[in-house]
Parts: structure tokens; sequence; C-alpha cells
């Protein structure tokens, strides 16, 4: 953060907390469209937004398990008109499953699965790779960061360290591992037995506003447990975790993912079966730890492993699927409305502005498109307040309360101060 933005602080008009229940939310389809399809196996996908692009990573193969699986990251301004931006591959290996993310010093980092698979159909000890990009279109050679054996599927960064859960091949026993790292390359065990009940395998990390992890795990059939999703919550050091059975409606979730909305609300996505295979988005309740189908994507076959970004108002989820014939990426815009707790109004969200304001800025908070924050805000990281128009309270999801909106939409008090940084 920079002496600019740190030197803004917040001043609240009202802090008058409340008490909201969590709202009714609904989910409901824009549109949907096929982003690409170069390779005869388009599959495995993650989705973000930075530097003003969307970026899209996937995997390009022959077919699902083959030796030639290389990662395609694609971009796009609009989410509509796409280009390839890289194709990351790494000799002798099946690289697969792709997951990007940004580390503290703003470098885009693109992780997936490395297998030395010698045939199409071969199973092959799986580890995890690592390449990095300051622009999007040039990218460090990949690194193997954790050895075939153990695949470090997903990472999450918080607070400057990288946390990632590991699992291991059937001939290991089913724990999974935790993860930690400060450079994303150089990971230490956090926890060794994180979670081994069943045969879990993927798993997404996400933190809450206050600190909570939660993941988000796939588990499939071991033994007397049967295949389920599994939901662990832990705060602290992450080293004590309550794991919670979201029950056989999630039986091989494959591709587990999950964001919180700015409205609070924790929307998950992954594949479901009821009906055939299919991607399925999903409503996660993090108080009583359940999940809830909210609506079926147009996929079937081979599919799930979605990305999820919240971006300009919308639910950006891309995802593969094969109910068109050729195995193909997608891209779904999914309009969400949350209802006020308390008025039942539909609730609107608005990008976060951090900085001095300038004139731009004050004009869309004079139009009541924005709210103006200060340091409490990270300038890289994009972040929604949600507001009840009705109610005129707003909140963001790092903050516990609700609060007043100033009366003059937009323009929260601004105190400026001298940093000392
Ligand atoms: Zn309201």
């Amino acid at each position: 953060m920079s002496n600019r933005q740190a030197a803004l602080t917040v001043l609240l008009m009202a802090w008058a907390p409340c008490t909201f229940a969590q709202a009714p939310i609904e989910v409901s389809i824009i549109e949907v469209g096929k982003i690409w399809d170069q390779a005869p196996h388009n599959a495995f996908t993650d989705l973000l937004r930075w530097q003003d692009q969307f970026y899209c990573a996937l995997r390009e193969g022959r077919g699902h398990v083959s030796a030639d699986g290389r990662i395609r990251v694609i971009s796009s301004q609009d989410g509509d008109c796409w280009q390839s931006a890289t194709l990351v591959e790494l000799n002798g290996y099946d690289l697969r499953d792709a997951h990007l993310s940004v580390t503290p010093d703003r470098q885009l980092m693109l992780i997936g699965g490395t297998a030395p698979r010698k045939k199409d159909n071969q199973s092959a000890p799986t580890g995890t790779f690592a390449s990095f990009s300051h622009d999007g279109t040039g990218w460090t050679k990949p690194k193997i960061i954790v050895e075939p054996g153990r695949w470090l599927w997903c990472v999450t960064w918080y607070q400057g360290k990288a946390y990632g859960v590991t699992y291991g091949g059937r001939d290991t026993p089913p724990y999974i591992q935790l993860l930690r790292s400060t450079d994303g390359v150089n990971f230490r065990t956090h926890v060794s037995k994180l979670f081994g009940k069943g045969w879990p395998t993927e798993v997404t990390l996400r933190f809450a506003g206050n600190g909570t992890c939660y993941a988000l795990v796939r588990r499939d059939r071991h033994g007397d447990e049967p295949n389920s999703a599994v939901l662990g919550v832990s705060s602290g050091d992450y080293r004590q975790w309550n794991w919670h059975d979201l029950g056989p409606e999630f039986n091989s979730f494959g591709g587990p993912n999950f964001i919180q909305l700015p409205s609070g609300h924790w929307i998950g996505a992954g594949r479901m079966h009821q009906g055939g295979a299919h991607t399925a988005v999903t409503l996660l309740d993090m108080k009583n730890h359940k999940m809830t189908k909210l609506l079926k994507l147009p996929s079937g076959g081979d599919t799930s492993y979605p990305g999820l970004l919240w971006y300009n108002n919308t639910l950006y989820v891309s995802y593969y699927s094969s109910h068109e014939g050729k195995t193909s990426i997608y891209l779904a815009k999914l309009n969400v409305t949350a209802k006020c707790p308390r008025c039942s109004s539909a609730m609107k969200t608005v990008p976060v502005l951090v900085g001095l304001p300038t004139t731009e800025m004050t004009a869309k908070l004079k139009r009541g498109k924005a709210l103006l924050a200060g340091c409490v805000g990270d300038p890289h990281n994009p972040e929604y307040a949600c507001i009840c128009p009705s109610c005129r309270k707003f909140k963001t999801v790092r903050m516990t309360y609700w609060r007043d909106l100033p009366a003059e939409f937009g323009i929260i008090g601004l105190r400026q101060e001298r940093s000392q940084k």
C-alpha cells in the first residue's frame, strides 16, 4: 500500500452495529459462452482478474488423462473476446488442473499438477509446478515445487503467505497435509495430518475477513467412508481444524471451489451427479456447516473444475464441459440478488475505491457508483460494498457490522493524516 493510500483513513458517519441474519439469495444465468476449444480436450479451469484483464487458465491435451497435458492461459478485456496469453509446458510431464493467484509482490502465479506420464491413460504420481509472470505474457520456466507423489492442488494467499493442501496417491496413507510458504516456491508442512477420514483429495482454501480459514474438500470413497464433500474450519494458527460432512449429495465433488461475495454469502461450485454429471453452483452456510445446490450450469459428461470471480456486480464462472460434444471451456455470467435481511429489498454492490479522490472518483461517488475507503482496503484486491438502498446500510466482507450509508451516498467522510511510513 502506498503512502498516499495509507494516509487516508475512513471516518465513518455512524458506527451503530445492528444484527443482521444471513439474507436469502437468488442466482440466475445471464449468459453462457464457449471461450476456448483449441485442443482435442480442454479442461480444468481457474479464473481471476488482474491488471484490468480477465485471466483464465486451463489444461490442453489429447484426453482427460494423456501424457501431453499443457497449461494454456487466456486473457480478455471484456470476458467475451479471449486470446492466448501463454502456453506452459514441461518436457516429460503431463501438466494439469491449473490454478491462478496473485502473489504479495503483485505477480501472477500459476500452479498445476505435474505427472511424469509415459502413455495416455497410464496412472502416474502427481506433484506440483509453479510459474510466475509480471505481465501475463512472459512466464518463468515451470519449476516443480512439490515432487510427484504428493499433489499441492491449489494455493490461496493470505496475509503474505501461500496456503495449500496436498494429497497423495492410493499407495500412501489417506491424510491430506496443509502446507505454507512465503514465496510460493518453498513450501513447508504446517499440519501433517490435516484430515484422513475416507479419501480426501482436492482442496480449496479461503479466508474470511476475520481470519477464519475454510477448506472445501472433495472426499472419495475409502473403506466404509462414503463419497462426499467436507468443510474444514480453522482460525488462529490453523493447526486445529473442525470437519463437517456436507452430505452424499456432494459425492465426488470434483474441482471444489468457493468464494465470498460482498453480501457475505459464500458461493461454491463443483461437480454433482444427480441426473448425470454436471457443474453446479452452490450456497455454503458457514454458520450451520451446510451446502445447498443453487443451480446447474449448462454442462454434462466430463465436466467441472470451475474458476469463480466476482467482478462488476456479476459472478463469473469458468468451467469445462462436454455437453455439446467436444470437451471445451465455458464462461457463465451469473446475476446474484441478495435480499436485505431486514427489509427484503434487493441489495446492490458497488466497488470500494481506495486512494485520494480524483475527479473521476468523485464523480463516481456522487453518482452512487462507488464507495470511498482508506487504508482498510487493499488497492490491488478489488473490494465491494453491499448496500441496502432502503435501509441505507452498507457492509463489506471485511466489516463485522452493517453501517449507516452517508447522507450524500458514496462519500464517507475522509480524514487525511500524515503517513509515518
Ligand atoms: Zn434493507
